[in-house]
This record gives structure tokens, sequence and C-alpha cells, in this order.
């Protein structure tokens, strides 16, 4: 796959990208997770028409992208377990949610309401020359129709929004392949709010502690993890988990080997049993085997660690009733 960096953005590319996000028009940039629809955060009527782009509800807040710490500092309240985090992992694909400074000019409508906003610096040459550029926080949820596969390319970015976007930013293919891993500390107990492109346990060693890991489904997880809905990375046909022989009809998601004799389309996510490239091929590959005449993609077993706690998240929410 190409890296980013092989497909440097011309520097008027962003310069446009920046103006037309200051006008309060959307744009589509690349990021190490996934490409995200960018909006001017201080803007509720650009952060309304990110939901509206996007068919998102409302009371999923978005996260606010920033191009330094030190810019994150200036919109939310950081203590010491803040910035530790901060240090050792951003930019990249960490989220990190923190009570609102009094006089922050983000949008109410970005967090939806809460005292709260999820941060982040991304790590990406194109995401972070277009920050500096703009000047102002940008809200960028994923790139796609709300509920539906993320984009990890500029064409699947074109596919899926079409001219609800105003420009994408074309940077190849996203690195890391999954979103980031959200981790709230509003409270005194740290918790995971969503596996993702950074593992629980590498967070868990720089802060000393375990992070509980919050479910929407259980508790008060519906409150602390907005907008993390049962249904969501979905592709068109029905997606089935845990398989080692696809069915008739069956598209099949292997990891570790294609096994003989499979006559139904099949892809490998990583045939050494990477779980970093199997993140990084994951929503390219289920997007290319959703295709018409295929009843159901079947996906082979993902092991439980590392990179593997956010793919096996995405795959869940894939095959959760619709
Ligand atoms: P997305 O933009 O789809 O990658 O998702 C962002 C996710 O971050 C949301 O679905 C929320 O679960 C989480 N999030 C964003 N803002 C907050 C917040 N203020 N409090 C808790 N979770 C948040
Ligand atoms: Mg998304």
């Amino acid at each position: 796959m190409s890296r980013p960096q092989d497909l440097p953005v011309e520097k008027d590319a962003i310069d446009r990208a920046a103006t037309l996000l200051r006008q309060g028009d959307l744009v589509a940039f690349p990021t190490e997770t996934v490409y995200g629809l960018g909006a001017d955060a201080t803007s509720d009527a650009a952060v309304a028409a990110i939901y509206a782009a996007k068919g998102r509800p409302r009371f999923n807040p978005l996260i606010v992208h920033v191009p330094t710490t030190r810019d994150a500092r200036r919109l939310v309240r950081f203590d010491d377990r803040a910035l530790a985090l901060a240090k050792a992992f951003w930019p990249g694909p960490l989220t990190i949610v923190l009570p609102r400074r009094r006089g922050c000019p983000v949008s109410w409508l970005a967090s939806a309401g809460l005292p709260s906003l999820a941060m982040r610096v991304p790590d990406h040459p194109v995401a972070l020359a277009l920050l500096r550029a703009c000047g102002t926080p940008v809200v960028a949820p994923s790139a796609n129709r709300s509920g539906r596969v993320s984009p990890t390319s500029a064409a699947h970015v074109r596919r899926d929004l079409g001219r609800r976007v105003a420009l994408v930013l074309d940077g190849g293919s996203c690195r890391v392949g999954v979103e980031s891993t959200v981790v709230d500390l509003t409270s005194p107990k740290p918790a995971l709010l969503r596996p993702g492109g950074i593992a629980k346990s590498a967070i868990e060693r720089v802060l000393g502690q375990t992070l509980r890991r919050i479910r929407p489904e259980n508790g008060d997880g519906a409150r602390l993890s907005p907008g993390q809905l049962a249904s969501h990375y979905a592709p068109r046909a029905r997606v089935r988990l845990g398989v080692r022989h696809p069915g008739p009809g069956e598209a099949f998601l292997a990891f570790g080997g294609v096994p003989a004799g499979i006559e139904t389309p099949a892809l490998d996510l990583s045939p050494q049993r990477n779980l970093a490239e199997a993140a990084a091929n994951l929503f390219a590959m289920l997007r290319s085997l959703d295709r018409a005449g295929v009843t159901a993609i079947a996906v082979a077993p993902i092991p439980h660690r590392g990179l593997g706690l956010a793919i096996n998240d995405r795959l869940e929410r894939a095959a959760a009733p619709r």
C-alpha cells in the first residue's frame, strides 16, 4: 500500500482546504487512522453541516483535532495523567476526553452538549499541515455516511460522500487503518471508551494504572460513551464472525492464510498474522468484498490482543443486528 509520505499534497491544496474550512465548508483529509471529514469546530453552522453530511445522530459527539498539545491545552483542562499520555502518544491515534475550559470557543454541538471535549493531535503530515494552516480547531469524524465502513482512501470518501464534501485531500492509504483509542480522563478512574490504534496495555503502562472498559450497553456506559452504537462500520452484506470455512455465497475475510479449496471471493487481512497489517487492511477489504451477489462476509477469528481489540470491536459492530 502507498505510504502517505509518497504522495505529498501540494501547499496550494492545503491553503485552499484551509480557506474552505475557515469559510465553514467541509473538507476531507487523510489522517493516520482513517480519512476525516473536517469542519471548523468553533462554528455552529459548520459543525451542524457535519452531522447533516454524515447523517450522524446529534447525540454522538465529535473529536476536536489540533496540531499541538499546546493548542489542546487552550481548550480543555489537562492534568498530569493527560500530559503524560499526550507526551507519550501525540501526535498519534489516541483521543483524550477532558473537561472543557471556561470560554472554550468550540461549538457545544461538537460535544453534543457535554461539559467535556474529546481531543486529538493526528500523526499525518497532511492533517498537521492543514490544522496549522487553518488556525482553528477542527472536528473530524470519519468521512463516511454514519454507520457504514470507514474510509481509508480518498476514493472511498468520494464514493460515500460525493458532492457533500467541498474538497478531498488525497494522501494515499491510511497507515493505521482503525480509529483512535478513546480514553476518558474526566474522573479519577481513567476509562477506555473505545479501543483503537494505540493498544490499551501501552496506555496502562504510561498511566501506571489499569483502564476500566466502558461498554455503552452496560450501566452508565451510554452516558459516558455516547455514540458508540452497537451497529456501526457495516458493509451492505451481513457479517459473520469467527468463521474458519465460509458457506455458499459468502465472501471470506481470512487472517493468516486462505484455506485451500475456497471458491468464493476471499482476501487475507494478514498472511503473516500481523495485527497492525490486519488493521490497516480491515476497512478497504470489507469494502472490496461487499459486492453484489455476496450474501454475507464471513470473517476468520482474530486474536483479542494489542490492535486485535480494536479490530474485533469494529467487526462486532459490523456484525451487530441493524
Ligand atoms: P468518531 O468521530 O466517529 O471517531 O467518534 C468519536 C467518538 O468519541 C464518539 O462516538 C464518542 O464515543 C467519543 N467522544 C467524543 N466526544 C466525547 C465526549 N465529550 N465524551 C465522551 N466520549 C466522547
Ligand atoms: Mg466513524
